[in-house]
């Protein structure tokens, strides 16, 4: 059952779950399906709103405001600063997520298994098994040539000019109706999102999640079990910031406690609570930090908003190909996609104030741009109040790299400017490309942006330097697990949805072995 706050006549005092999972996105959703389809009482507290598909209303700054209510949060660095995209409901980042589907790469599985975690071994068949189970429940589907929007289109061809390995991406939608609005949430119901799924299916099963339910604190019992303290919303706003700490008390008593609370809401949990796990908890924070960079084509409509958003990438420098005798891993290891061009989301990515940036939102029809998804090599803490992260040197070189190349395949594709996110004015031919190494990144002017933050609670063999062992579960709180991006112990280097789902999926296997 879904209990919206409407439901709750009383303050709420539960026991009896045999789990209770904290966060229903991409691994919180997966747990509760799998854990309830064995035979299991779950719960599952949401801090977030539930929106059917006919609540999403295809209004781009109402709806990123409802279910992603705290986006483009900076980080905290020294001379770095990204802006955070999560989302925050009935679904997680699920709802607000593009739907771009990617295996964790064999690059990355090597690296896992180096840093310990032996069940993460490239050569385990039972990783290859997850990922081909999800991708039929999901319905991951390759997009047909034909249904590229100009945007992708540019990108597609200016990488076949110059010979980049470009593909068309898959995706978790059936029967897409190309409206543009994906990352608002889909309103026709046919991306298969948790919400539209593994909620749905655990919901069948029996499990409840409470809505605009925000846990405060989880307080591990002596000798065993848990109390998790949390707060229901009175009354959930209809737009902006949702305070919810006001509202109504909600206390529950448990034998094991999930968090899947996301890469900056599990460790924050997990410090509330003063689990420091060794002082662990926060540490290794990372992220794919992301550049843009856009072209005006005075001659072109491009409608950059109409339409799917990513149906392309090029993945010639990227990490999955890190085995290519070209490959440089100092400047190499991003990904080209798209940029996204909803006239909310690119005013916040388009550089400057002004006269500059007025130009180009005039002129939004004709502009089509890419964005550059780095592969980070560098960590820094999330805290109660800040999320600090710096590129690292390499990273700067990365992006610096990536921004040059995209900038040149706008140029080849007939842009007659081309504007990056790292100073206001724009490039006005190839031959100004060299200022972006002048400038690079590494400094606060230069806005970068990520949906894919990593770390936090991370996996690994040792108490001494991780939060969770390779079954997720707590070194030093026996029954607690943390299962969502934060326990990845490096970025990806793909866009990672399904990737969290699959180590949920690995969890909730080794967690029902256990009895
Ligand atoms: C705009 C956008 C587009 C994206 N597109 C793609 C894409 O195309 N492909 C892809 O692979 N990935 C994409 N992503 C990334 C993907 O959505 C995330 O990586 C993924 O959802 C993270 O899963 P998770 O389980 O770690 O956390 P989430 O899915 O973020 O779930 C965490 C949940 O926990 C809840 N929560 C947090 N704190 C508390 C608390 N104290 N109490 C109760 N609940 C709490 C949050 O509200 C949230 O619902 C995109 C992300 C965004 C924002």
């Amino acid at each position: 059952m879904i209990l919206t706050p409407e439901k709750i006549t009383s303050d709420v005092r539960r026991d009896g779950a045999d789990f209770l999972i904290i966060g229903s996105g991409a691994a919180g959703s997966v747990l509760a399906y799998h854990l309830a389809k064995a035979g299991k009482k779950v719960v599952v507290l949401e801090k977030g709103h539930y929106y059917p598909p006919e609540a999403m209303r295809q209004r781009e700054l109402f709806m990123s405001q409802l279910i992603s209510p705290n986006t483009f949060q900076p980080t905290s660095g020294k001379h770095t600063r990204v802006a955070i995209l999560q989302g925050e409901c009935y679904g997680g980042g699920t709802v607000a997520c593009d739907g771009v589907t990617w295996d964790l790469p064999a690059t990355v599985l090597l690296d896992w298994e180096r840093l310990g975690l032996k069940g993460y071994s490239p050569e385990n068949p039972e990783i290859g098994a997850i990922f081909a189970e999800l991708r039929e429940q999901l319905e991951v589907n390759t997009v047909p040539d034909t249904h590229h929007n100009p945007n992708n289109q540019l990108l597609k061809i200016a990488c076949e000019r110059v010979g980049l390995e470009v593909h068309s991406l898959d995706r978790n939608v059936r029967f897409c109706l190309r409206c543009g609005f994906c990352a608002q949430g889909c309103n026709y119901g046919v991306k298969n999102d948790s919400a539209q799924t593994f909620l749905k299916w655990a919901n069948e099963l029996g499990a409840d999640v409470y809505t605009d339910c925000e846990v405060l604190r989880i307080v591990p019992g002596r000798p065993e079990g848990f109390t998790v303290e949390a707060a229901i919303a009175a009354k959930p706003k209809k737009l902006g910031r949702q305070e919810r700490v006001s509202g109504r008390p909600a206390v529950f008593q448990t034998r094991r406690v999930i968090v899947s609370a996301g890469a900056i809401g599990s460790p924050r949990l997990l410090l509330k609570s003063g689990i420091q796990a060794r002082g662990n908890a926060g540490n290794r924070f990372t992220l794919h930090p992301t550049g843009f960079v856009h072209g005006l084509f005075p001659d072109q409509i491009i409608d950059a908003f109409y339409g799917i958003n990513n149906s392309v990438e090029c993945t010639h420098f990227a990490y999955v190909n890190r085995h290519r005798s070209y490959y440089d891993p100092e400047i190499h290891g991003f990904f080209l996609e798209a940029s996204f061009s909803q006239p909310w989301g690119i005013a916040n990515i388009l550089p400057g104030a002004g006269p500059t940036h007025l130009e180009l939102m005039h002129n939004l029809r004709h502009v089509g741009g890419i964005q550059i998804n780095c592969k980070s090599d560098n960590c820094g803490r999330v805290t109660l109040k800040e999320m600090g992260y710096d590129l690292s040197a390499a990273d700067n070189r990365r992006l610096i790299f990536g921004t040059r190349l995209a900038a040149e395949l706008l140029f080849r594709v007939g842009a007659a400017k081309v504007w990056t996110c790292i100073f206001p004015e724009p490039l006005l031919s190839p031959q100004e490309l060299g200022k972006i190494e002048k400038v690079g990144y590494a400094h606060k002017q230069a806005l970068l942006h990520t949906g894919h933050p990593f770390g936090g609670c991370t996996m690994g063999p040792d108490p001494e330097t991780s939060v969770v062992n390779e079954h997720c579960e707590c070194h030093d709180t026996p029954g607690l697990y943390v299962c969502d991006a934060s326990v990845f112990p490096t970025t990806i280097g793909v866009n990672p949805y399904l990737s969290i789902m699959m180590v949920a999926r690995r969890t909730a296997k080794a967690i029902l072995a256990q009895g």
